[in-house]
């Protein structure tokens, strides 16, 4: 029997392969009909023989394109028109802009092989792609994603890549980046004395790496700095000229067997290394790995990754060794995208580098993740990840835009239904990131044809996101910080009822003034209660603080200043700055409260590893990770006082007075023993957020601890515990509260 249905399909459904796929299909089930890109995703109509449908729709759901994701598909019977083809159609424009926009996507096995094969006509073409592969949200001005909206739409096609674009069942049908050497984008190089040239290009950069110099390549959402990461004095060029102390490099690696010779990692790690995204994965130094130290000291893990553009592939080929691989700014700004801006701000750190005229038009750097199992962390969700997109239940009329909080800045909007996050933006303290945190805002409300008329910003009265909120003359709704982390972590695993959240971080204003980071919530979608937290220490010199921790463990331990082994500590910061930290304590001069677990952590480091200073955020815990001993099973004693507060000072008491390593152990025991006693009192799901379940031992800790006691537990899987989630978080609290 003959019938005639229609298809309405809704996800990431262009520029991924959708219309060719269902061309494909219609041939093959023998079906005529059409199907084309309109402003919701993909639509269809089919007509032929009814058993046929159902297999082609049977398919259509199940055999979907690799960077496809379908969301709903609205099926419904129509009359027959009697078609005599099928027929891809031309894209219907509209206004409301609904589609994701795929993100960028790592060079495919097809056009890899392809790359290497002397007979093909893109053998060696740096920047090969298809419709499996390649740019996406890094070249779009604004939707529908068509060649004519992208930084591609300078390059005419030759008439060899215009019959590929144009014939449904190549791989390569509609592939808005479509190029080849005779008509796409070239690669120069650059030196920074005024030197160029098109001729090979990435020989001369490979050069220059081989000799130890440092240089820079056009990745996917941004440059990245390189140099030869075996050349220990090349590494420490790149330190010294970046000024960047401490904060650990990602590798780039050929291949997973090149890894493997200097890294520990388990087939979890290796399937996040070799999948789609290519993240930069922390995995286990090898006991005796001869990467220098100073590529991530005073830590055991290392940030890898492997190639994920064709100009990689080609680089480590020649190359045949690991090179860091960091992305190209100048500390706290984001990422530099063209030349210009290379040859401007990177002047003292570089000596050359490989361009392409194919224009980033949307920033993004590395993503980020560590895996505790099968389970991820994500550290940063960005290239290969983001623009990040739900489809939600709420029915909200309201347009809403979440400022997000500070550090790790990212956004994200509400737009019929969809919930769409930005890539991560960095941290709001200085006019470049404020500057690209405002162009994030009108990249998106581009895409989504968006204007809102509902803000959703950090209750902060300082950041810059909310200063930001507060110039717009739209409603705003301010969610607490730590609330917002939670909330972020229970719209992820879809959680409606009351649980205990459990907000761990650096810094967050609390309700009562004071900075906040130690929290525990009974909270539901609406309210929360915070029903126990950490008893607040004076924060002296303020946010001087964060970078000076031994200040923390001096406020934290000027209790017990009578004590010998105290007054031992106290003794050993010099006069002049004894004397400033006793004055700010005794008559609270620039001292505000603080109960973060993120200090509690610094103290730790201070003492235990008798530092005075971090140099990036993290920088604490992960270097008592390095110390932390499996073996080691004892703790602090756990006090709670009858203001449902934990005391802690005796724990850094005992800490003064422990070998390092049994130090470390104990205090990251004694936080997990915490979370579990506690839990244990609540008896509701828990859901865990905020940067310091970064930390994977931490985390590793307490999920075991947690299995005992038979509760649920919720961690953000697919988005970071860290603050590039707070948007997330607000948006679910103004769709819950309206
Ligand atoms: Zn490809
Ligand atoms: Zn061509
Ligand atoms: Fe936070």
């Amino acid at each position: 029997m003959k019938i005639c249905k229609t298809y309405e399909i809704e996800g990431r459904v262009q520029g991924v392969g959708f219309r060719p796929f269902v061309f494909a299909l219609a041939r093959k089930f023998n079906l005529n009909g059409f199907v084309y890109n309109n402003s919701n995703g993909v639509y269809a109509e089919i007509e032929g023989d009814k058993s046929n449908i159902k297999e082609f729709e049977f398919e259509l759901k199940n055999y979907a394109p690799p960077l496809s994701r379908i969301d709903k598909i609205v099926a419904d019977n129509a009359l027959l028109k009697n078609f005599t083809d099928f027929k891809i159609l031309k894209s219907e424009v509209s206004h409301s802009k609904n589609t994701p926009i795929s993100p960028d996507m790592s060079l495919c096995p097809e056009c890899l092989k392809e790359l290497s094969d002397a007979n093909n006509r893109r053998f060696g073409y740096p920047l090969i792609n298809c419709t499996n592969c390649g740019p996406r949200y890094s070249i779009v001005y604004t939707v529908p994603y068509d060649r004519a909206n992208t930084s591609m739409n300078k390059f005419k096609m030759c008439p060899e890549c215009e019959a590929e674009y144009n014939n449904p069942l190549n791989r390569r049908y509609h592939a808005q980046p479509i190029s080849c050497t005779n008509c796409g984008p070239a690669i120069k190089f650059y030196d920074l004395n005024g030197f160029s040239t098109e001729d090979n290009p990435l020989q001369r950069l490979a050069l220059a790496i081989n000799e130890g110099k440092i240089v820079a390549l056009k990745g996917m959402g941004g440059f990245h700095i390189i140099c030869d990461a075996l050349n220990e004095q090349a590494v420490l060029n790149l330190r010294d000229r970046k000024r960047r102390k401490t904060k650990p490099f990602a590798v780039l690696f050929d291949s997973l067997e090149m890894i493997k010779e200097y890294c520990d990692t388990t087939e979890y790690e290796e399937e996040a290394l070799l999948s789609q995204v290519r993240p930069i994965v922390l995995v286990k130094k090898k006991k005796l790995c001869v990467l220098p130290d100073s590529i991530a000291p005073n830590i055991d893990r290392l940030g890898v990754f492997l190639p994920y553009t064709p100009l990689h592939v080609m680089l480590l080929k020649m190359l045949k060794k690991p090179i860091i691989a960091t992305s190209a700014n100048i500390s706290g700004e984001p990422i530099i995208t063209n030349r210009y801006e290379i040859e401007q701000k990177l002047k003292n750190v570089i000596e050359a580098y490989v361009d392409f005229d194919r224009d980033i038009v949307n920033f993004s750097d590395d993503s980020v993740l560590q895996l505790i199992g099968k389970n991820t962390i994500f550290l940063r969700l960005s290239r290969g990840i983001a623009p990040k997109s739900f489809k939600t239940s709420y029915m909200c009329k309201e347009k809403i835009l979440a400022l997000g909080a500070h550090q790790k800045s990212a956004i994200a909007i509400f737009n019929d239904q969809n919930i769409t996050m930005s890539p991560y933006i960095g941290d709001l303290e200085n006019v470049k990131s404020i500057e690209a945190f405002e162009r994030s805002i009108d990249t998106f409300k581009r895409f989504y044809d968006f204007t809102p008329s509902l803000l959703v910003c950090d209750k902060h009265p300082g950041y810059a996101s909310t200063l930001w909120a507060k110039k717009q003359n739209i409603p705003i709704i301010f969610v607490q910080h730590h609330y917002a982390h939670i909330l972020a972590v229970m719209f992820e695993h879809n959680i409606s009822d009351e649980v205990l959240g459990i907000a761990w971080d650096g810094t967050g204003f609390g309700d009562d003034k004071s900075i906040w980071g130690g929290e525990f919530f009974l909270c539901n979608l609406k309210t929360y209660k915070r029903v126990c937290s950490f008893k607040p220490f004076k924060l002296l010199g303020g946010d001087k603080s964060v970078k000076n921790i031994d200040r923390v463990a001096f406020s934290i331990l000027y209790l017990y200043k009578q004590n010998p082994i105290v007054a031992a500590y106290l003794n050993s910061f010099s006069k002049e700055e004894r004397y400033l930290l006793e004055q700010a304590y005794e008559k609270d001069i620039n001292a505000p409260l603080c109960s973060s677990v993120g200090r509690l952590f610094d103290a730790a480091a201070a003492i235990i590893l008798k530092q005075k200073t971090v140099t990036y955020d993290g920088e604490s815990g992960l270097s008592l990770e390095a110390l932390y001993d499996k073996d080691i099973q004892d703790r602090y004693d756990i006090i709670i006082n009858e203001n449902n507060e934990i005391e802690y000072a005796h724990w850094f008491l005992e800490m003064l007075q422990d070998e390092p390593k049994i130090a470390a152990s104990k205090f990251i025991n004694t936080l997990s023993a915490l979370i579990a006693h506690i839990v244990r009192k609540y008896e509701k799901k828990v859901v865990l957020g905020g940067g310091v379940f970064q930390n994977r031992t931490l985390v590793e800790k307490t999920m075991e601890l947690l299995e005992k006691e038979h509760v649920e537990l919720f961690l953000p899987q697919t988005i970071s515990p860290n603050d590039s989630s707070i948007a997330l978080g607000q948006i679910t609290y103004a769709l819950n509260n309206l």
